[in-house]
């Protein structure tokens, strides 16, 4: 084994969570290589983002181009079938965007590289080895050496799988159905681009997301959360529901559909051996929640950061192979992962949008709340709806 295969740092998976964690620590002068499966740009969903993400953009040194990346003002919530709608801004002290996945994730991962990360695209991760003294990697490639391995693998969540520590969330979405439509040129799609709203329409077996992007072009999908068989979880189904919507139907109106629609599964699931000796996760490889509140990536990068920090002061005293590193800055995970897996357990179980959402109009406080968790402000501790969310089951109810 040469001096150059070994690393203080190996992370698996170049998405916001991978790129984030790998350009903070190298920004701090450590030795990071980062291992993607995947040649950047590559789709992905998962395109709009929170305001409480900006700040960790801004440690990075992510300038938003207006060309390729629209700013986002407000999230609206509908139910067209009974007449309601309800609209939170959401750009305030912090000006959050609309991506499209490919060109946000090649910027993120040259930026890594521009910090000094080394950078490996189409390479797998095989076998990995966490043992008291060091970390050991096997590629399709290569073998590598590191004191220390971040997973930030995704949905794949290579550790968590390896370890049987994923269990699913049954009762939020199950799967989704999507496409992006190019041309949204009528006239009723340009408030749409003006307010760079995100647009969540409720229906009676899940919701729509309806996502503007830069340059007229439109991200819309169906999240399901009622038990639909396999065989009939075809695009026939997002079709119809599209067809169902009157706002969709007049937004679409002369667009052009980009591809045929897609399919997404594999949804909402918790991950007990988030760390261990020598290893932590960030981004979905801890946990994936369903989308609807659009808090993907924004948990992504601020459990990266917070592994990435922690990481850094352990790999200066040099004790980062002590097994109990991460385990206060785990319980700040909790109350945030969990704080937004009740909102979403609210949204489908409690009809929120009509009596929650549409009520919160009377009252400025608890408006100001939802808009907080909106926000992705979970961890200032001040927010009332969300204390009530956490203490409205006891603690042990949640599974890790
Ligand atoms: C239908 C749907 C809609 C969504 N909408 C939104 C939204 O509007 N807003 C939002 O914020 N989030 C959304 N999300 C969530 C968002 O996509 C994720 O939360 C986000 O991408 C997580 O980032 P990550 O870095 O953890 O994982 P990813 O972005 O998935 O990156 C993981 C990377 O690891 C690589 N990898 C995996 N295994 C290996 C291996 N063995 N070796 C090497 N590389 C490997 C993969 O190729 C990938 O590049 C949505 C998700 C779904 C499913």
């Amino acid at each position: 084994m040469n001096k150059t295969d070994t690393f203080d740092v190996i992370i698996a998976g170049g998405g916001p969570a991978g790129t984030t964690a790998s350009t903070l620590l190298a920004q701090q002068g450590h030795r990071v290589l980062l291992i993607d499966r995947d040649l950047h740009p590559r789709f992905h969903i998962g395109e709009s983002m929170l305001p409480m993400a900006e700040p960790v953009f801004e440690r990075l040194g992510i300038m938003w181009d207006k060309q390729h990346y629209l700013p986002k003002n407000g999230a609206e919530f509908i139910d067209e079938a009974g007449g309601v709608s309800v609209r939170f801004p959401l750009a305030g002290e912090h000006q959050p965007y609309q991506v499209e996945r490919a060109s946000f994730d090649l910027m993120m991962i040259n930026n890594a590289e521009k910090h000094g990360v080394i950078v490996h695209q189409q390479e797998t991760i095989k076998e990995f080895n966490c043992s008291p003294d060091e970390v050991s990697i096997r590629t399709d490639k290569a073998r590598y050496k590191g004191r220390y391995l971040i997973d930030a693998t995704g949905r794949s969540a290579m550790t968590g799988r390896h370890n049987g520590s994923i269990d699913r969330i049954e009762n939020l979405g199950k799967f989704s159905l999507y496409t992006h439509y190019s041309k949204v040129d009528s006239d009723t799609a340009t408030p749409l681009f003006n307010s760079g709203d995100v647009k969540i329409i409720s229906v009676d077996i899940g919701w729509l997301w309806v996502i503007p992007l830069a340059g007229r072009r439109l991200s819309v999908g169906l999240v399901v959360q009622k038990e639909i068989a396999p065989a009939d979880r075809d695009p026939s189904l997002f079709e119809r529901y599209m067809a169902n919507s009157p706002l969709l139907t007049a937004v679409l109106q002369g667009a052009q559909r980009d591809f045929d629609i897609r399919a997404e599964a594999d949804f909402s699931f918790t991950n007990s051996s988030r760390h261990g000796v020598r290893y932590a996760c960030c981004g979905d490889a801890s946990g994936f929640l369903d989308p609807v509140f659009s808090s993907g990536v924004f948990l992504a990068i601020k459990t990266a950061e917070a592994v990435a920090d922690r990481l850094h002061q352990a790999l200066i005293e040099g004790n980062e192979g002590a097994s109990d590193l991460h385990y206060q800055g785990d319980e700040e995970y909790r109350i945030g992962f969990d704080s937004m897996r009740l909102f979403v357990e609210r949204f489908y179980h409690s009809g929120l949008v009509r009596n929650l959402f549409s009520v919160s109009d009377r009252s400025e406080e608890l408006k100001k709340d939802i808009m907080g968790l909106l926000a992705g402000d979970l961890w200032s501790g001040n927010n009332a709806f969300q204390h009530k969310l956490l203490h409205s089951r006891q603690a042990g109810d949640l599974k890790q």
